[in-house]
């Protein structure tokens, strides 16, 4: 882009939003970092933007770095931090109407005083904006209480490439046709840029109960949560720790080599989080496993949740496994790391009906490659894989809706 047509965007930019909301974004990709303060300054920008021929992406919480195209038009890269309100609460039906620029532990905290909740999602996982957690779907999204993050989902506000607005809310959920907020949910910023949503929400618990247990192999462990989520137990999180994990995690834990530690929650009226908790304890017992000391479950808890550490390293690995795939990867994966001399100690979590997801740390961060590339063969999801077998379909739509290409450009590429 010619000088001239740079100072036509940054005029441009700054007639939209303000020139206090225009910065130069430096880095591999540069470009212009423009700042919105209104959903309608959000389409000024866009419909701008896309008139001079320049590309746009979207930024949260910027936990991932924007995989901007290395193409040779100007960018414009748009933050939502100002996008910071919520615009409606209705305690009656549960429902938050909330801009996207917040991080889930924002929201957390306007909900908490009126005793509401997003719900018993990962800690981690509530530190994006909410515009990034529905934008990338992941595999961590998801608790067995509440589903995945996109079912909380009841409708977004999302501009599209030439500046055009749309509300995917304008009826109940209950009204019959197609709903187009599920094509802007994980779509990366390609189909749309969103500015806000309407959660679904929930009453925060009036009952917290955590139980740690035994159990005689990682295979009887995974059983036991199937064999409870399929009574329909719906634990705030479960974790199985393999021996050598709960080894670095619980000090004067020693566990026999096959042996793991199973720690689970559960929530909500005091009944209904006790009934949960005996469908665990049960499907423990069916497959071979007994209860253990509580307050390794209350330790896991506090790490997870009140911010107590956890031992380092972090985990180096993550492979998210189907129901019936999960065991024979985390063994391909204990395997591998034995063959190639390197410790690894694993624990899997973030159980739903579509799977879990293993998490590895390695003691030799160099054999990852080697060690994901037997995951994968086994049947494993490795963090940010994505069914590509639709891709045609996914090109058409964003022909249709973007045919200058300029949303988000270098993403489902
Ligand atoms: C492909 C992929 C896979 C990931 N997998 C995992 C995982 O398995 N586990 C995990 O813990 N983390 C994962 N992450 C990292 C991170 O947890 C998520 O991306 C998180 O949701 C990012 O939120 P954020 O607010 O930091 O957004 P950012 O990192 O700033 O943005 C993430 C993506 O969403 C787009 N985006 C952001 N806001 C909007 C918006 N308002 N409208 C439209 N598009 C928007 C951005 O352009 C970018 O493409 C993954 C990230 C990506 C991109």
């Amino acid at each position: 882009m010619t000088a001239s047509a740079m100072t036509a965007l940054r005029s441009a930019m700054v007639a939209a939003v303000g020139p206090a909301y225009v910065t130069d974004e430096p880095g591999e990709h540069p470009g212009l970092r423009v700042t919105p303060g209104s959903a309608a300054e959000v389409a000024e920008v866009i419909r701008r933007t896309g008139e001079l021929g320049a590309t746009i992406h979207p930024i949260g919480a910027r936990r991932r770095p924007v995989e901007a195209s290395a193409d040779d038009r100007e960018r414009v890269f748009i933050s939502t931090s100002r996008l910071d309100q919520v615009l409606q609460l209705d305690e009656h039906s549960l429902l938050v109407h909330t801009q996207v620029g917040l991080t889930g532990q924002a929201l957390e905290r306007i909900l908490a005083p009126r005793g509401l909740s997003l719900g018993d999602y990962p800690p981690v996982v509530l530190a994006s904006s909410i515009g990034g957690i529905i934008a990338v779907r992941t595999p961590g999204k998801s608790s067995a209480r509440h589903g995945f993050f996109e079912d909380a989902v009841v409708g977004v506000s999302a501009v599209l490439a030439d500046g055009r607005t749309v509300h995917t809310r304008v009826a109940p959920r209950r009204s019959t046709g197609p709903d187009l907020a599920r094509v802007l949910c994980g779509s990366e910023g390609t189909i749309g840029f969103i500015t806000s949503a309407v959660l679904r929400i929930h009453k925060v618990p009036e009952a917290r109960l955590v139980g740690a247990y035994l159990l005689p192999s990682m295979e009887a462990a995974i059983n036991a949560v199937y064999l409870a989520l399929r009574e329909e137990a719906a634990p705030s999180g479960i974790r199985i720790y393999d021996a050598a994990e709960a080894a670095r995690h619980f000090s004067n834990l020693e566990l026999a080599p096959d042996q793991v530690l199973m720690c689970a929650g559960t929530a909500g009226p005091t009944d209904l989080a006790a009934c949960d908790r005996d469908l665990i304890t049960s499907a423990v017992i069916a497959e071979g496993g007994w209860a253990t000391d509580t307050g390794l479950a209350e330790l896991w808890w506090r790490r997870l949740h009140e911010g107590e550490p956890t031992p380092a390293p972090l985990p180096t690995l993550q492979v998210m496994g189907t129901p019936t795939k999960l065991q024979v990867v985390y063994r391909a994966v204990i395997a591998e790391a034995a063959r190639l001399g390197t410790s690894a100690s694993a624990h899997i979590s973030r159980f739903d009906p579509d799977g879990g997801l293993l998490f590895v740390t390695l003691g030799d961060e160099a054999q990852t490659a080697t060690i994901e590339k037997v995951a994968a063969a086994a049947g494993g999801w490795l963090l940010g894989a994505r069914a590509t077998k639709l891709d045609g379909y996914l090109r058409s739509l964003r022909a249709v809706l973007d045919p200058r290409g300029i949303m988000n450009p270098g993403t489902l590429a």
